[in-house]
């Protein structure tokens, strides 16, 4: 089996890159230095050289509330760019199992908690996120028509906020994780008395570790799952305020934790119901605070 694999250095490529290489599957790790997926006909001709079973595509420009909000045209653009192309090259060619991936953001800011994958399309988006959700709602109606009408099998994964080694680590634009940690390590170096968490704290995350995550990807090809949408979470939630007290305790800061709540909060919750895949018998298995240890080493070290 020949699986390609196109955004191959991000959080979760490189942890999917670390899970197939311990399999005797020929994989092909693609990035941005070998296919430009920008480019149709770029990204054509490496799928057409390696010939793969299965295309697992991670490429994709993310970020976190604030690069959302800030960022819409390119983030929208960008992501529509990357799936019309893999998705356009595929067309004409045999048939291929893609693994595409989505977000928990693509689900009806009113969906009801937990937020089963019937949810999709029900409602309006959360308005910080919605360029670039919206993008990836295109994404999953281009591969249900792919495998409608070309016969490929089109998997949508949707990943709950995932965080790990890896990440990008931004102090402005990255997700809650990387950013609390990036700008709670700089607090503590510089002895700052306050540290500044966006907004009010009270919105509530699930986190899923991106090795983890990883993993269901393998779990999802070895056990030949097929569903067209299947939600991938922790069932782990905490809110913000408790998350940046386990940051802090993690990095080991002395000083005072306050809320700006000028910043956004977003999405107040977004809890995804994985019964599905957790009854096909996968499970998390990195827990929250053993995953921030690993995940703050790996910023340190890198
Ligand atoms: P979201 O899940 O799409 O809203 O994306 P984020 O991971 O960027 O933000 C999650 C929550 O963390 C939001 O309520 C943010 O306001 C809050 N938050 C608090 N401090 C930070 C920070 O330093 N960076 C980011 N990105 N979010 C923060």
């Amino acid at each position: 089996m020949r699986i390609l694999v196109f955004g191959s250095n991000g959080l979760v490529g490189s942890n999917v890159k670390n899970v197939l290489l311990e399999t005797s599957y020929e994989c092909l790790f693609s990035s941005r230095k070998d296919t430009d997926l920008f480019d149709l006909n770029s990204t054509l001709e490496t799928i057409k050289k390696f010939q793969p079973n299965i295309i697992i595509n991670c490429a994709a420009r993310v970020g976190g509330i604030n690069a959302n909000d800030k960022n819409r045209t390119i983030f929208l653009l960008e992501n529509l760019k990357i799936n019309m192309n893999i998705f356009e090259s595929i067309m004409g060619l045999d048939p291929i199992k893609v693994i595409n991936l989505g977000s928990s953001c693509i689900y009806p800011l009113d969906a009801l908690n937990p937020i089963s994958e019937s949810s999709i399309m029900s409602g309006k988006l959360e308005p910080t996120n919605s360029a670039y959700a919206m993008a990836k709602l295109t994404a999953i109606e281009l591969g249900n028509s792919i495998k409608k009408e070309f016969g490929h099998n089109v998997i949508n994964l949707m990943p709950t906020n995932l965080y790990g080694k890896y990440d990008n680590f931004s102090k402005e634009d990255s997700h809650v994780i990387p950013g609390l940690i990036y700008r709670m390590h700089d607090a503590k170096i510089n002895s700052q008395k306050k540290f500044s968490v966006w907004g009010t704290g009270t919105p509530l995350r699930e986190f899923l570790n991106a090795m983890d995550f990883a993993k269901s990807i393998l779990f999802i090809i070895e056990n030949n799952i097929n569903d067209d949408l299947l939600n991938i979470g922790s069932n782990e939630e905490v809110s913000i305020k408790e998350l940046a007290s386990i940051i802090k305790k993690t990095i080991n800061y002395e000083g005072e934790i306050i809320f700006d709540e000028e910043m956004p909060d977003g999405n107040p919750r977004k809890l995804l119901d994985s019964t599905k895949i957790f009854d096909y018998g996968w499970k998390p298995e990195i827990k929250l605070e053993q995953g921030l240890k690993e995940a703050y080493e790996w910023f340190k070290s890198n």
